[in-house]
Formats: C-alpha cells, sequence, structure tokens
C-alpha cells in the first residue's frame, strides 16, 4: 500500500497510526518520516546511525543539544521523588524555585507566574487573565485584542485568533474572535524603504491610529518581540516595541510579549523585554524553559494585575482556568537546571562570538542569486530565498522550493525544515563554529541542488 523506500515495519506502523502535525500525510506514502532514536548535542541519530544535525532545535526548544547529561540528571533526580502533583492546593520546590527565578530575572514589575504546558497556553492565558482583569475593573468594553499581520501565537481557538498568518487561520475564520490585525513591519519589503538599522520605526503608524480609534474598547496588544517566527523569522528593530510602549501607556492598553521563541538566549540575551528595557504587562514563556525537554510554560504579570484577582472568595475574582499538568514537577526541574547553566560560566557572553561568527559565514549566502535577504538576530538567522532578486518576486508556493530543500538538507545530513522560502537556523547555543560554519555549508550546496538551472 505505502512506498516505504526504507523497509522499516515501524514506520509502516506509523503510516498506520499516526497523524503527524502540520504535516501533509500524503507526502510520506513517498517519503517517511525521519525514524530518530537517540540524540546527541546537536545532532539526531537515526535507526540506521546517519546523524542530522537539527539546526531549527527540534522546533525552537532545544538549547543545551539532545541528551545533555546535567539536564537527564535532573529529570531523573526528580522523578525519583515525584513525578507530578496537581497545582491547585499544591505546592512544590521545583515550581516555587522556578517561579522565583523567572520573578528575579524579568523586569522587576513582573511580580507574578502562572504556570501552564505549552506556548499555546501561556498565551491563552494572558488573553483570559487581560480580559478578566478588564471585567473586574470596570472597563467592561474592553474586549478585543491588536495583532500584528504576520504574527503567530499558537493554535488552539484563541491564541488562533490573535494569528496573523491566512495559512493558520482561514478554514477556522467563522468562529475566531473578533480581533484587530494590524499591518506589522515588514524590514524586507519595507514600503517606506527604509533600513532596520538606522529607521525610526515608521511602520509603527497604523498601530498607533488602530490604537487611538479603539483605546477604549482594546484589552491589549500581542506581539512578538523583534522576531515573527512562524513568519519566517521576519526581524524587526526595539524601536517598535518603545514605540508600542508607549502608545499603550497613554490607552492604557495592556501589552502581552510573547517571548515563547526568543527568550532564554536565542537573541543573546535571557529576555527580549530585560535586554531593551521594556515592561510588558504579560510575559509569555514556553519552548526552551525547559531546554527541549519536556512541556512547560509560564505567564508573567504585574502586581497590578494579580490583585485585581485577589480577594474574598465570595468575590468569586478568582483566575479559573487550570491544565491538568500545571507546573509538572520534572519540567520544571528541567527548567531550573537550564536557567542554572544560562546563567553559569558567562554562558550568555560566550554566544557573542558566536553570533557574530553566524552572521559572517551566514553572508555567504548572500552571495547567492536566489537570495532576497539573510538576516540575524542573536542566534536566530534566515535566509529570504526569491525568484527575481531585483524585484523580490517570491517563488510560488506550488514549487515547494522550501520543501525540496529540506529534503536536500537531510541527504547532507542538516535537518533544516522551512517556513515556505525561508530556510532558517536556530541552532541549540551550544553549536560550535565549526559546525555553524557546516551547517551554512549544507544549506548553501542545498539550495543550489534544488534551484541551479
Ligand atoms: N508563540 C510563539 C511565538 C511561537 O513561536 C509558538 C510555537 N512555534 C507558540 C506561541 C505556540 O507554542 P506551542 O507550539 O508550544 O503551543
Amino acid at each position: 500500500m505505502l512506498d516505504n523506500p526504507k523497509n522499516d515495519p515501524d514506520l509502516d506502523r506509523d503510516l498506520r497510526a499516526v497523524w503527524h502535525p502540520c504535516t501533509q500525510m500524503k507526502d510520506h506514502a513517498s517519503i517517511p518520516p525521519l525514524l530518530i532514536e537517540r540524540g546527541e548535542g546537536i545532532y539526531l541519530i537515526d535507526r540506521d546511525g546517519k546523524r542530522y544535525m537539527d539546526v531549527i532545535s527540534s522546533w525552537w526548544v532545544n538549547l543545551f543539544g539532545h541528551n545533555h547529561p546535567r539536564l537527564n540528571a535532573a529529570l531523573k533526580d526528580q522523578a525519583d521523588r515525584m513525578a507530578h502533583v496537581m497545582f491547585a492546593g499544591v505546592t512544590h520546590s521545583p515550581a516555587i524555585d522556578l517561579a522565583c527565578s523567572l520573578v528575579d530575572l524579568t523586569p522587576s514589575h513582573l511580580t507574578r507566574v502562572f504556570f501552564s504546558d505549552n506556548g499555546s497556553t501561556s498565551v491563552e492565558v494572558a488573553l483570559k487573565m487581560s480580559l478578566q482583569y478588564w471585567q473586574q475593573t470596570g472597563q467592561v468594553e474592553r474586549v478585543r485584542f491588536i495583532h500584528l499581520s504576520g504574527g503567530y501565537h499558537g493554535e488552539t481557538l484563541g491564541a488562533l485568533s490573535v494569528c496573523g498568518i491566512d495559512l493558520f487561520r482561514e478554514k477556522f475564520e467563522k468562529v475566531l474572535m473578533e480581533n484587530i490585525e494590524v499591518t506589522g513591519p515588514d524590514c524586507f519589503r519595507c514600503p517606506y524603504n527604509l533600513r532596520p538599522e538606522s529607521c525610526g520605526a515608521e511602520c509603527f503608524e497604523p498601530m498607533e491610529k488602530t490604537l487611538a480609534e479603539n483605546a477604549k474598547t482594546v484589552a491589549g496588544v500581542v506581539i512578538e518581540p523583534l522576531v515573527q517566527g512562524a513568519a519566517g523569522m521576519k526581524m524587526y528593530p526595539p524601536v517598535y516595541l518603545k514605540k508600542l510602549e508607549d502608545a499603550c501607556a497613554s490607552t492604557g492598553a495592556h501589552t502581552i510579549y510573547d517571548e515563547v521563541a526568543v527568550a532564554f538566549g536565542r537573541t543573546g540575551a535571557l529576555f527580549v523585554c530585560g535586554e531593551h528595557g521594556l515592561s510588558p504587562t504579560f510575559l509569555c514563556l514556553s519552548k526552551g524553559i525547559t531546554s527541549g525537554y519536556l512541556p512547560l510554560a509560564a505567564t508573567l504579570t504585574s502586581e497590578e494585575i494579580f490583585q485585581a484577582f485577589y480577594g474574598e472568595p465570595s468575590s468569586m475574582k478568582l483566575f479559573i482556568h487550570s491544565h491538568s499538568y500545571t507546573a509538572n514537577p520534572l519540567a520544571c526541574a528541567c527548567a531550573n537546571e537550564t536557567i542554572t547553566m544560562l546563567r553559569e560560566n558567562n554562558f550568555l557572553e560566550t554566544l557573542q562570538p558566536k553570533i557574530k561568527y553566524l552572521g559572517e559565514v551566514g553572508n555567504r549566502l548572500r552571495e547567492l542569486e536566489w537570495c532576497g535577504e539573510f538576516r540575524q538576530t542573536g542566534m536566530i538567522a534566515a535566509m529570504e530565498l526569491v525568484r527575481d532578486k531585483k524585484s523580490r518576486e517570491p517563488f510560488p508556493p506550488e514549487l515547494r522550493v522550501g520543501y525540496r530543500i529540506y529534503l536536500e538538507g537531510l541527504k547532507r545530513g542538516v535537518f533544516m525544515r522551512p517556513l515556505g522560502n525561508v530556510i532558517y537556523f536556530i541552532p541549540p547555543l551550544i553549536i560550535m563554529e565549526k559546525e555553524i560554519e557546516t551547517m551554512i555549508d549544507a544549506a548553501d550546496e542545498s539550495i543550489r541542488a534544488v534551484l541551479k538551472k
């Protein structure tokens, strides 16, 4: 029935029983999924022993590599004590330690940590807290969120309703919350013909206008700071965030920073908000929080928000939101070890030469005739492929250029699942300079292999 080139019975079993995420399963009828058996540092190793460099950190979660002895030990140690306990009416030191660390490390007004278990839920929590805050403080008409075109915040219905990417939304449009989409920054195709290094975020204008026009009905603005990941690692300068903070302060709207993808060192700093002196009302964290070991998320907020929920039981002001695996102790133990490693031996400073090197080596990709833009923020880099450099005309989706490059990458031992026509790199932070070079060379060769005439 299925053409299974590797002839492994487990692949047949997979194809009979498993439905993979974000995947046209018919693709697997001809090209089966990789059957990964082990991880070792930045490498994934399949059943035949072939190694693949995990240059996208397994969907941007992994910081310290696979099968890390210290993370393994932290996990085992916690497993020997207790794997899980519910988190209402109960607490435990892994969660207490983690909450206190997050409060210490993030901007000082963020004093309260609400745990959940993935990036989407961290956003759901922020949206619901924001809405309930306004209900309980007398501004009941604040029921809508502003989000950016190209923004991505997860795929559960609430989070999806603040996404600005049609691909994810269109089938569900009729049931999504009525929020407001604003044209966001697009530095590659900047309508003002400006450069991100020197502009003043002139593209903030639509946001400013929308906030002013809807000042009484907007609960908050949801944004991915500096890098719009799922949109294709689209990057924009911090001045946009500064303007957003000022505009929200003057209209009273909350700022919801979704740092799910960019926190914990990806940009070279622990948190974007801290690095740029910004004060979001809510900060959403997940992915790298456990260095890719276990699902965990945290939504941080201020004392002012917390106090609006605090009161006599009869007031019913409590936040009614729970997930069975809230603050899972195993996940919290991995997160605590992750944070320890991020903070010791000047780890973040040691990233600086790597960031520089990634930029230098990545520059080689600029020479390719299909390179529309090579962009970089810290340890995140991306190359946007175009059919024509001058006009910036994109490749039509039906050519599946990114997917074909991905398959070429696999042949060269590099796992770089693209985002449409964007080939990107968000490797584990422990990647070495020579591995950065291998990664870029493999991308270069794979692109040429697919696009050469
Ligand atoms: N927000 C951002 C910025 C993300 O990049 C993602 C995941 N790619 C999410 C939210 C959703 O996270 P999860 O897949 O863990 O639900």
